[in-house]
């Protein structure tokens, strides 16, 4: 067999190539950018028609000869990987078995079709070469930017490398092009740190088996996996699949879990992922395995990603490793698609800054991945934030700012005017309620305290009961009503706990919520049922309070109801009043055992709209549970607890003289 004495001399600079190629231009010697290229790759095809075919390079080389390009770049001599290199990821029998191709008969082409076709391959005698040749030219590519003289360098290589495993030629792939010349140029030159960067639309198993425990590459792959379905299939293209041994870490897997994915998605996952992680790694060379199979039009990968999003990834990388970038060419199935992205490539790595990309939003589907990845990523890496990658709900948006000024100026207003301080929470309940507990600073002191329990800000719970919703009008409302309240207490000489309930947008006490809708409800009752019961056990028990008020007002009745169940053998002994506010949609809830219900009783009163359902002759034996009914002619709880508050105050003051 031939190449069995080769050595591991590689030095380009000193020979010259094995086979005449022709070469329509030399352009002078002191250009940053070159190519590899040889139309000796065409020695591997299928008589009878097949996706990976030799167009897939001719193409592309004329599209740069048409465009000029090749006077910009350039030329890199190529010449087949030698059996001492191919060995630094291949085993003996693959060397083997690729070099006998090339010996092998009509007959025993036609004998071994089926066995090759499992392996999503096919073989005849220019197989060898051409597999040698896309080889070598890929680490021709990388020596050659490794070693300084070119900057960037595009190989224009087939057959394809990603699939081909250290054992094993498949999928369209006989050597791993990529990690050989990665293996290589750390034998060879003083780079050892190498980021390989796979946007072809499969997931490159062979690569990331080869450095799959190895810390010095980093494997960043994006590819259409739907659950292992989609080829290579199984689960080693998965995001768990994060490496092993001292390489764990070092392989990254963002698997689309559906086809479609295009710009938007892509360029969510390199903003949020890959350059992140890139950037800590801190690469000294960088090679994109650059399959187009992921284009517009392709229809093996059945993704949407333009020529221009090509561009922008990258231009996005170059700026890594002092700009030392390698583009090799895997999949891409799609001619012209192909070619056209190919192009934009070249123009990116000659200086040209990409076609501009119209504003664009990341799919569903892309964010949920995204957000998934970085959680399993930041296990490994400091730059990878999960939280800033949570997927966010448009309506959830547009209704976080207003809340939050509507929140702040209300207390703002509490701290000038009465000096109320925000009570200090602990562990989970920090992220959703940080700084919506306020006091007055007689907490401790005061014999009679009121506990407000609200939602104040939560505009969806205005808009969810009125057609209409002015901004102005609630917010004097919640202000007028928080400064009449104040002025109340403040005479009366009581103490006030405020506790606006409404969660901050996105965040939730639960580690693994999901965000699903269904669910979303049942998680918040949690939530704020869960702060309660910790104010109580924490402040207000202690308090030294022997009188306690509870107001509740809209959605916080219910965890304010869910309290005195969780806690009636205390309540039942300082609360004296309860009071709820209701709109009118919602039904006044009442504590759930009957020995808290007839308690509850004697010291609730409900106000709640003129017109609630509950207060029509048919429904009058649902609010005998409730002690005494305040009707107001109003609809939204916000306005009927200003309307209603002379009644709160007349039924609080008789509550709180009642002999103990
Ligand atoms: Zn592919």
């Amino acid at each position: 067999m031939a190449d069995n004495h080769e050595a591991m001399d590689v030095d380009a600079d000193r020979r010259a190539p094995q086979r005449s190629v022709s070469v329509p231009f030399q352009p002078p010697r002191d250009l940053t950018v070159g190519y590899v290229y040889s139309s000796e790759m065409t020695s591997h095809f299928n008589p009878r028609g097949h996706q990976e075919a030799p167009e897939r390079i001719t193409r592309i080389w004329q599209a740069i000869v048409d465009e000029r390009y090749n006077t910009k770049m350039q030329w890199l001599p190529i010449r087949p990987v030698t059996k001492a290199e191919a060995l630094l990821v291949h085993s003996q029998t693959t060397w083997d078995l690729i070099e006998a191709y090339q010996y092998m008969s009509e007959q025993q082409i036609v004998d071994s079709e089926a066995y090759y076709e499992q392996l999503s391959l096919y073989v005849m005698p220019g197989t060898t070469r051409a597999a040698r040749l896309s080889c070598g030219g890929v680490i021709e590519a990388c020596l050659a930017v490794a070693r300084g003289r070119l900057r960037k360098v595009f190989a224009i290589c087939r057959p394809p490398g990603h699939h081909a495993e250290p054992d094993q030629s498949m999928g369209f792939c006989f050597f791993n092009n990529v990690a050989v010349a990665t293996r290589v140029v750390q034998e060879l030159t003083p780079i050892k740190r190498i980021l390989i960067l796979d946007w072809d639309v499969h997931h490159g198993n062979g690569t990331q088996r080869t450095f799959n425990d190895d810390p010095s590459v980093l494997y960043i792959s994006l590819h259409r996996y739907e659950g292992g379905n989609f080829y290579p299939c199984g689960e080693f293209g998965g995001m768990t699949s994060c490496g092993e041994g001292s390489g764990l870490g070092f392989s990254v897997n963002i698997p689309w879990p559906e086809k479609g994915m295009g710009d938007p998605d892509y360029i969510h996952a390199f903003q949020r992922i890959v350059m992140p992680i890139a950037m800590e790694f801190a690469p000294e060379l960088v090679i994109i395995s650059a399959g187009f199979d992921a284009a517009l039009g392709d229809e093996l990968g059945e993704c949407k990603v333009s020529p221009a999003g090509y561009a922008h990834m990258t231009h996005m990388l170059s700026g890594l490793a002092g700009g030392r970038l390698v583009v090799a060419l895997e999949g891409g199935y799609n001619l012209n698609a192909t070619m056209n992205s190919a192009l934009a490539v070249t123009k990116v790595i000659l200086g040209e800054a990409p076609d501009p990309l119209p504003p664009m939003h990341a799919s569903e589907t892309a964010t949920e991945t995204v957000y998934l990845v970085a959680k399993e990523q930041s296990k490994y890496w400091k730059n990878i934030d999960a939280n800033s990658c949570e997927p966010r709900e448009e309506v959830e948006s547009i209704s976080f700012s207003i809340p939050e000024v509507l929140q702040a100026h209300r207390a703002h207003y509490l701290y000038k005017n009465y000096k109320m301080m925000q009570v200090p929470l602990l562990g989970f309940l920090q992220n959703p309620f940080a700084g919506q507990v306020i006091c007055t600073p007689d907490l401790f002191e005061n014999k009679t305290l009121v506990v407000l329990a609200h939602e104040f800000g939560n505009l969806r719970l205005e808009l969810e009961s009125a057609m209409t919703c002015d901004l102005n009008l609630e917010r004097s409302y919640l202000l007028d009503f928080t400064k009449e309240l104040m002025r109340w207490i403040n005479g009366e000489g009581y103490a006030l706990l405020d506790v606006n309930l409404y969660p901050k947008p996105f965040t939730s006490v639960s580690q693994n919520s999901k965000r699903l809708s269904n669910k979303k409800n049942l998680e918040r009752y949690d939530d704020t049922t869960a702060l309660l019961t910790y104010l109580w056990d924490n402040y207000i028990h202690l308090s030294g309070a022997k009188k306690v008020v509870f107001i509740g007002h809209g959605p916080a009745c219910q965890p304010l109801m869910n309290l005195i169940d969780a806690r009636f053998n205390s309540i039942n002994r300082y609360v004296k009043a309860v009071v709820q506010v209701v709109g009118f949609a919602k039904v006044p809830v009442t504590p759930k055992k009957d020995e808290f219900r007839s308690w509850y009783a004697k010291c609730s009163c409900v106000l709640l709209s003129a017109n609630h359902h509950i207060l029509r002759p048919e429904a009058l034996h649902s609010i005998k549970k409730h002690g005494v009914l305040c009707p107001i002619e109003e609809l939204q709880p916000v306005r009927i607890v200003m309307k209603g508050l002379p009644a709160i105050q007349a039924f609080i003051k008789a509550q709180l003289e009642k002999p103990i």
